[in-house]
């Protein structure tokens, strides 16, 4: 099936948007992140490299929410055949919050949560005394919230065209001016086959094709949550992206640019089953009048009205069943979730599968959920790659996904910005030079 569109929609969505917001701070107290002041174009680090694909392209597709495991649960035949023909991770460990937003912006930018800013799909930033919300579209463009660098940020500044069919972060207005050339704000109606063929046609540009692109698709996410991980409606999901990926592979064989493409194909987070059996009511251990929650669920983050109540209300909240609960310096060193403004002091993580509310919450209407620990092998994600720079047949651990930045970097071969990922744990996944 061949999708079209008018001209004039394309139209629409070519050519480069300038930003131009007030300068600002860049959040994190940890490492710091790229300072995005330097507009000079760099040149290609490996440009003398006789290996070196320049004209090769990477595609890096988002599958909200596809649990590592759903591979063995569906029809899955174009997954399969990329990870015949290419590198697979037994899982993609998500940064912690185990949350769309927050992981979305680690895979572009390398960065923990804690240190590019976006610590949950909405929260409190004390910084800016805002509350951010996913679901508001100058927040998404707001460069006072993003810190760091995204890859297609690190792409452009080095002469490397991309286009973002959908990515969190892909609508900030950078102060520099510099974004990506091609860019469709988020827009959830938009069929996922349409999505695929807007893809295809940036690279038929006989000019100026992007060699960077992503592209996110909200599914099997959305019928996770609706229905649960086990439902056979997140079956029809899970076999239903996986045809649209047949549908990229397809066109890309069509323009005979399947082995000049390393398509990267990664999840957010997995997703877990709730049940209304498995509740933690914590108003016996939390005054609810003298602290701000703004999580629920899987995990609660906890800002005392007085700083000087943070030391009683971790005390208090000490008898809670199936959750640790712990001031934010105190949460085991693997979470990365320690520093940074926007981190609360308080927080309590549920045991996988448990639900953490209030009397006057209830249970939630969530079937499925995600949000805990990423130890939890029901919340890590999948990552499978295949292009000219990857290894046929390479089988890769469980690996963290804040190292996919340097990942695509590399495959991209050009520097990338400072980041808390490296490009080792991806190693044995690389073609050998
Ligand atoms: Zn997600």
């Amino acid at each position: 099936m061949r999708w079209t569109a008018p001209l004039a929609l394309y139209a629409a969505l070519l050519g480069p948007s300038l930003g131009a917001c007030d300068p600002s701070a860049v959040p994190g107290d940890g490492v710091t992140p790229a300072r995005l002041d330097d507009t000079a174009v760099a040149p290609n680090p490996y440009a003398d490299d006789p290996y070196a694909l320049a004209d090769s392209t990477v595609v890096l597709v988002s599958l909200d929410g596809f649990r590592w495991d759903y591979l063995d649960r569906a029809e899955t035949p174009t997954l399969d055949r990329l990870i015949a023909e290419g590198a697979h991770a037994a899982a993609l460990v998500p940064a912690f919050p185990t949350k769309t937003f927050p992981n979305h912006y680690t895979l572009a930018t390398g960065l923990w949560p804690e240190n590019h800013g976006i610590v949950d799909n909405s929260f409190y930033a004390p910084d800016l005394h805002e509350t951010f919300d996913m679901f508001d579209s100058r927040d998404n463009q707001d460069p006072r919230w993003w810190g760091g660098e995204p890859i297609w940020i690190t792409a452009e500044r080095q002469g490397v065209t991309a286009g973002t069919m959908f990515w969190v972060g892909s609508e900030v207005q950078w102060t520099h001016g510099i974004s990506a050339t091609y860019q469709v704000p988020y827009d959830g109606s938009i069929p996922f086959i349409e999505r695929v063929e807007r893809v295809l046609y940036w690279l038929d540009q006989p000019t100026d094709a992007p060699r960077l692109v992503t592209l996110y698709f909200n599914e099997p996410d959305h019928s996770g949550h609706s229905y649960g991980p086990d439902h056979a409606y997140v079956t029809d999901a899970i076999e239903q992206v996986d045809a649209v990926l047949a549908e990229l592979v397809a066109g890309l064989e069509a323009r005979g640019r399947l082995d000049t493409t390393d398509l990267v194909v990664v999840s957010d987070h997995g997703m877990t089953a709730l049940s209304d059996e498995r509740l933690i009511v914590v108003d016996d251990h939390l005054d609810l009048d003298r602290v701000w929650v703004h999580s629920w669920g899987p995990w609660m983050s906890i800002w005392p009205m007085e700083d000087s109540e943070t030391d009683a209300i971790v005390a208090g909240l000490q008898g809670l069943p199936h959750t640790l609960c712990a001031a934010r310096a105190d949460l085991p060193p693997e979470l990365h979730f320690s520093v940074g403004r926007r981190v609360a002091p308080v927080h309590c993580i549920a045991d996988v599968g448990w639900t953490l509310t209030s009397a006057d919450w209830g249970a939630g209407s969530f079937r499925g959920t995600h949000g805990y620990r990423p130890s939890d092998a029901d919340m890590q994600g999948l990552f499978v790659a295949r292009g000219p720079h990857l290894q046929p047949g390479a089988r890769l651990p469980a690996t963290d996904n804040v190292h996919v930045y340097s990942l695509l970097a590399r495959l991209l071969e050009i520097r990338p910005a400072a980041n808390d990922g490296e490009l080792a744990p991806f190693g044995a996944a690389l073609r050998p030079r």
